[in-house]
């Protein structure tokens, strides 16, 4: 792995300060995670850039703000179980995977996944597991989840995982259309039935497509299986 001027990285930190991120615990994950494992070498030079970039296959790593931001809304400790939907590069699950007990992340292309789990291993994070699936149905056999970040957008939050938030738990989401700028929407679930949401900030997030990518045969696929069987073990 390129090393890189801590310069760069200490610059995006105070950068993220200005920008209204304080958890200290949010920080340090970040400062932790060398986001230039998550990217091809051509954009290197642009790791630690406050910008959204490309991973391949139409996708983005979002921009470190956006990531702490909402990293940060979660308000997540070392006890949670964390669901997170659209693993793509792995960057935002290796943040959060830094802050939780356990983090379970769906990718609904198989080529992405395949990458970022081995950029889970490189890092040492042996605390994710991590699927191919449709993310619109979260992972029910492994609910309730004290947290739940999704990191593509949705005209609503799908109602399986509103089902699957543990009650007291913190749901966080880019809720609006497709090419437009949606509203991030921070989601606690009170009670049973009694959920309360505010929107925190205006952002642009790719959609969240329903169904996995076909580029990937499930049917064929017999890492799901020995998942869900680990999973239930
Ligand atoms: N968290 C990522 C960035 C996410 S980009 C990172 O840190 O790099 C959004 C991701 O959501 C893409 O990889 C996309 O393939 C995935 N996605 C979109 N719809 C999905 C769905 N229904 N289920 C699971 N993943 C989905």
């Amino acid at each position: 792995m390129p090393s890189f001027p801590s310069a760069a990285r200490t610059a995006l930190i105070e950068r993220l300060k200005q920008n209204g991120i304080h958890d200290t615990h949010v920080l340090d994950a970040v400062l932790e995670t060398p986001r230039e494992l998550f990217l091809i070498p051509r954009l290197h030079l642009q790791a630690y850039d406050d910008v959204a970039l490309p991973i391949g296959r139409g996708q983005t790593i979002s921009q470190p703000t956006v990531v702490a931001l909402m990293t940060q809304a979660l308000e997540i400790n070392d006890r949670h179980k964390v669901l997170e939907i659209g693993t793509g590069s792995g960057y935002q699950a290796s943040i959060l995977a830094r802050l939780c007990r356990r983090l379970y992340t769906i990718e609904r292309h198989k080529p992405l996944l395949i990458e970022a789990e081995e950029k889970f291993k490189s890092q040492r994070l042996h605390n994710i597991t991590a699927i191919v699936g449709d993310g619109f149905a979260g992972w029910p056999i492994q609910a309730p989840f004290d947290r739940i970040m999704v990191t593509a957008a949705a005209p609503k939050v799908p109602q399986a995982l509103l089902d699957q938030l543990a009650i007291g738990g913190i749901l966080v989401m880019p809720v609006g259309g497709v090419g437009v700028t949606q509203e991030l929407r921070r989601v606690t679930r009170l009670a049973d039935d009694l959920y309360s949401s505010v929107n925190l900030c205006g952002v642009r997030f790719v959609p969240m497509v329903p169904d996995v990518a076909a580029d990937y045969d499930m049917d064929q696929d017999h890492t799901i299986l020995s998942h869900k069987a680990e999973a239930l073990a």
